[in-house]
């Protein structure tokens, strides 16, 4: 049983819930994390079981209902657009010149473990296609 197995497996025991998640103890700094960047908005932090090279996740500091990208409304739009602006930042800044893979997983079928809208930036190693 590898990683990605257990990661399946954490994904489909977590019920979708709008219940604080770890990423709220990340925010308020009560459990380290790797920050890779941060402004008022959005954080962005390295995943810590990593699948590439480089593999950080973006989140908005304030979830505002989006415990998954199948919970946006309209209101969200605009920081919707930060947290993608901010992989292609973080991107640059972590020297991903030859491409990298952004991927928001959704509900238990998209294996979502953690019900707190996160964008997964992934790079540092030729991708496959189609994803698992
Ligand atoms: P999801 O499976 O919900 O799309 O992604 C959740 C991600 O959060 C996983 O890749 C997992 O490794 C990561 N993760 C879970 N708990 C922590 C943590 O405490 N710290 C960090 N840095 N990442 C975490």
């Amino acid at each position: 049983v590898g990683l990605m197995a257990s990661e399946k497996e954490a994904a489909l025991a977590a019920a979708p819930s709008d219940s604080p998640t770890i990423f709220d103890k990340i925010i308020n700094k009560q459990i380290p994390a790797n920050i890779v960047y941060e402004d008022e908005q959005v954080l962005a932090f390295r995943d810590i079981a990593p699948q590439a090279p480089t593999h950080i996740l973006i989140i908005p500091k304030l979830r505002d209902g989006l415990i998954g990208i199948s919970t946006a409304e309209e209101r969200h739009c605009e920081i919707l657009g930060r947290l993608l602006y901010t992989a292609k930042l973080v991107a640059k800044q972590e020297g991903l010149k030859d491409g990298f893979r952004i991927v928001i997983n959704d509900g238990p079928n998209g294996c979502q473990s953690v019900y707190h809208l996160h964008i997964h930036l992934l790079g540092g190693r030729q991708m496959n296609w189609p994803p698992g």
